[in-house]
């Protein structure tokens, strides 16, 4: 088939992530063949993640990479068919839905499942980028663990910094953490939890100059800080360091045609991943912005498929009882 003839499918996946790969197991094997489209960063924000000890199922550690290969191999084993490619249309305006690919393929979809995830936003500094993966991190539920004893920093000032604060409290001998303004965003409770823990030291008005390391072996050894009212240049020893300057949807695509909220989180019906237009499911980091994990993340990509699958049943019971008229016929014929 060529990329200029669209397809039509039953069902189909944007993004590869946990919430991907679960909804595509799911929908497979109620026989709805599903698509996976697996976007700029196939498995997601766990192809960034390293030692992986929290996702049931596993006694020994295992890595983030390997979990999602194992996902999509099972998709793949209960008949979802995989394409690499981005989606960079989504026309949700009428059903069947139209979404165009990087390569020009057009796919025409009863119903769509969004899993496009969300992506932790970063200082933009080469040192940072440098020291990814080796001292420095965005995540502490997933790499606290590592740091028993040790010094370690957060920047931010929001819900997300002060819960990765007070987690690494668990671990780290002394957590530093750096705002740039003089008071936080986060809510009230946290920031009682915070001030009240005195294992944490607040450092205000103060911006993040350079991550300063070793190469061999790779990892951070302190901080270059700059206060931002007075300009006083200082360093902060310190053997990991977290941003936590919060997380962006990837929910572009569909600014103006799904409700969002100020984050660009989709919003779905509370207790669903049903979005405001029938026949369009969200599920994992892309709709939710409190808990982030994969393991939620695959809870929701099973509900959307669920949810699929008994609309679509339902459509095909009612098409069955009540057939559509030769106008509606046509009218399909033209997508
Ligand atoms: P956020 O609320 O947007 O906060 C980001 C923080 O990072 C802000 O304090 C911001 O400073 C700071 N920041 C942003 N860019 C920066 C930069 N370049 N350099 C230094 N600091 C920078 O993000 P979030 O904390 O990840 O939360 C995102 C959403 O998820 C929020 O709606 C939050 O309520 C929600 N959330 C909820 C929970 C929960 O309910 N338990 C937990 C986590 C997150 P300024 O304050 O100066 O702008």
């Amino acid at each position: 088939m060529s990329n200029s003839e669209p397809r039509a499918l039953r069902v189909a996946i944007i993004g590869s992530g946990p919430a991907g790969w679960t909804a595509a197991i799911y929908a497979a094997r109620a026989m709805l063949n599903p698509v996976v489209i697996c976007g700029i960063q196939p498995g997601g924000q766990m192809t960034i993640t390293t030692d992986v000890e929290n996702y049931p199922g596993f006694v020994d550690v295992i890595q983030g990479p390997w979990l999602m290969d194992q996902m999509k191999a099972q998709a793949e084993h209960v008949g979802t068919e995989v394409i690499h490619d981005v989606v960079v249309e989504a026309d949700l305006s009428s059903r069947p839905f139209r979404l165009v690919l990087d390569s020009g393929q057009v796919l025409i979809a009863e119903t769509v499942i969004i899993a496009t995830g969300a992506q932790a936003k970063w200082l933009g500094l080469p040192s940072e980028q440098q020291f990814r993966g080796f001292g420095v991190s965005a995540c502490a539920t997933c790499d606290g663990f590592f740091y028993r004893g040790k010094q370690v920093a957060v920047v931010g000032g929001g819900n997300t910094a002060v819960e990765e604060a007070l987690f690494l409290t668990n671990f780290a001998s002394k957590v530093t953490l750096i705002h740039r303004r003089d008071e936080l965003r986060a809510e009230r409770i946290l920031q009682e939890r915070l001030f009240a823990n005195p294992k944490i030291e607040m450092v205000w008005n103060t911006g993040i100059e350079e991550v300063l390391g070793t190469d061999a072996p790779p990892g951070v050894r302190a901080i270059r800080l700059k206060n931002l009212e007075t300009g006083a240049v200082s360093e902060l020893e310190v053997d990991g360091f977290f941003v936590a300057i919060g997380h962006a949807p990837s929910s572009e695509l569909f600014t103006g045609q799904l409700d969002m909220n100020e984050s660009g989180y989709i919003r779905v019906v509370p207790g669903t991943t049903s979005t405001k237009i029938k026949g369009v499911f969200a599920a994992g980091d892309v709709t939710d912005d409190v808990y982030r994990q994969a393991v939620t993340a695959a809870g929701m990509g099973c509900m959307a498929a669920l949810e699929t699958v008994r609309l679509l049943a339902e459509e095909d019971h009612e098409k069955a009882h009540h057939p559509i008229s030769h106008a509606e016929a046509e009218k399909i014929g033209t997508w």
